[in-house]
């Protein structure tokens, strides 16, 4: 059998490689396309598949601008693709076999399309035990690279193309951070804008700072130049994206970095802004007087909590206590009374007693979530709380998770019943899933619009009188547009 030759390097082959020089031609070369690479998609399709968090949508956006760059036009049907990128998350050991899965599907039309080229990219790739299991156990796939080297993809790709090897280039560390990178971007109406790329909290059972390295800020001016080129090409909406955007600035020495960005971001006078994620320890008063001084911050907030337990919160290392992250929660209602909230919970976190779980009830109830992202505890190898002693069986841990869901649905059903009859700004996305003859999008406080109108709605911020509640949906119809 003709094997093909593979071209590896490795997280611990870092730092040798940047010994023997070869780290500063990867930094050198950044993103250039030889006529080679530059001819290397004509007449040929890409498809990219994305899991995970909005950093990794904003990647495949890069990824996306990269590869038609060199020709390839993009297909929404894997078999179509002359190349398929997997751009992966690690977040939970669930949808990393799913992507496994996926993957191993694809072996028998691979075998049948040998040309044909399967990229696997994203926080996966970072783990070194997933990189081997993925070279030892799925052949099928050609490239494998990390998230500190996006930038690379046409070199890489071109590298399998024109040798035939498989290719795996993962650097265990952050290099310096690419500007001007191309883009094409998801959607035209609204756009995600990295801030900083990376965590320094180390939260216990967090594997994000092991994939996406530590904190590196960009620099104000190049994201407001982003920000006001996406308002002149039409956007309406920029999400700022980071791990823990109120440490925007921090690696800079730039004082309340998150407040003075989100100021410049609104004088741009893009029309709205959000931002994820915010870390409620780093969550400064000058933010919430931010948001409260300029109308195109929108008002809501993702403010993960985590667990309402004390011990658990501080055995996970996030930095509070449930009695702060309540304090917070009323400071920020207090001046900014129609502000919406939505949270991360992990429920059974290693040894989690029923009197702490109910500890995380007593704070949904007393926040009052819009919305969850709920799961429950997934180690993650390589993090301490992987080596965590826990007795808590599954079964116990699924029903605290379906008890917990129950509350919140409860409790966003009653926040929601408010706006019956309201009329809300809403930014009309375009069709809804929901039903192709309506169209969806969000209001300034993040809920979910499905509604009816003439044609042409798409992309404007429309005025739509809701007619329905749910409790993570509305629905309506237009009565102006736009406004
Ligand atoms: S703040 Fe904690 S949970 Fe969030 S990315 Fe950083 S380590 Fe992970």
């Amino acid at each position: 059998m003709n094997r093909k030759k593979e071209n590896y390097i490795l997280p611990d082959q870092k730092l040798a490689a940047r010994r023997s020089g070869k780290q500063a031609d990867i930094e050198r070369d950044m993103f250039h396309l030889g006529e080679d690479a530059a001819m290397l998609g004509q007449g040929k399709k890409y498809y990219i598949r994305t899991y995970g968090c909005q950093a990794n949508v904003r990647d495949g956006e890069t990824m996306a601008g990269m590869m038609e760059l060199m020709g390839y036009t993009r297909t929404e049907i894997p078999e179509e693709g002359d190349v398929l990128i997997f751009n992966t998350c690690a977040v939970r050991a669930a949808a990393e076999e799913r992507v496994l899965g996926e993957i191993g599907s694809l072996k028998p039309w691979k075998n049948a399309h040998k040309g044909k080229i399967i990229a696997l990219c994203g926080c996966m790739a970072q783990e070194e035990a997933i990189v081997r299991r993925v070279l030892d156990s799925y052949r099928q796939v050609d490239l494998i690279f990390g998230t500190h080297n996006i930038h690379r993809l046409p070199d890489l790709l071109h590298r399998v193309s024109t040798s035939g090897e498989r290719v795996v280039e993962v650097l265990s560390e952050e290099g310096k951070i690419i500007e001007d990178l191309p883009v094409k971007r998801t959607s035209s109406c609204k756009g995600y804008v990295n801030i900083m790329y990376g965590c320094n909290k180390f939260c216990t059972y967090c594997i994000v700072p092991y994939t996406r390295g530590r904190e590196r800020s960009r620099q104000q001016e190049d994201i407001i130049r982003e920000i006001a080129e996406l308002k002149n090409e039409g956007a309406k909406e920029v999400i700022l994206l980071g791990q823990n955007v109120n440490a925007y600035g921090k690696d800079l020495k730039i004082e309340d970095g998150f407040t003075k960005l989100l100021e410049a971001a609104a004088e741009t006078g893009i029309e709205r802004i959000r931002f994820y994620t915010s870390h409620p320890r780093d969550y400064s008063i000058t933010t919430i007087e931010a948001m409260r001084k300029y109308p195109n911050i929108m008002p809501s907030l993702h403010l993960p909590v985590q667990s309402g337990n004390d011990e658990i919160l501080r055995r996970m290392a996030r930095g509070y206590s449930a009695g702060s992250y309540r304090k917070l929660v009323d400071e920020m209602k207090e001046r900014i009374p129609d502000i919406t909230f939505t949270t991360d919970l992990i429920v059974g976190f290693p040894g989690e007693t029923d009197e702490q779980f109910r500890d995380t009830l007593d704070l949904v109830d007393y926040c009052r979530f819009d919305m969850a992202y709920s799961f429950v505890y997934s180690p993650r190898e390589g993090t301490p709380a992987a080596k965590m002693e826990d007795s808590i069986p599954l079964e116990v841990k699924k029903e605290r998770l379906q008890i917990l869901n129950q509350k919140l649905s409860g409790h966003a059903s009653a926040n929601n019943a408010k706006y019956l009859g309201q009329r809300l700004k809403v930014l009309c996305e375009g069709r809804s899933k929901k039903n192709e003859n309506m169209y969806a999008g969000y209001s300034e406080h993040n809920k979910l619009v499905n509604f009816s109108g003439p044609e042409g709605l798409e992309g404007e911020i429309v005025e739509v009188e809701i007619t329905a509640v749910h409790s993570f949906s509305l629905d309506g119809k237009a009565v102006a547009n736009p406004v």
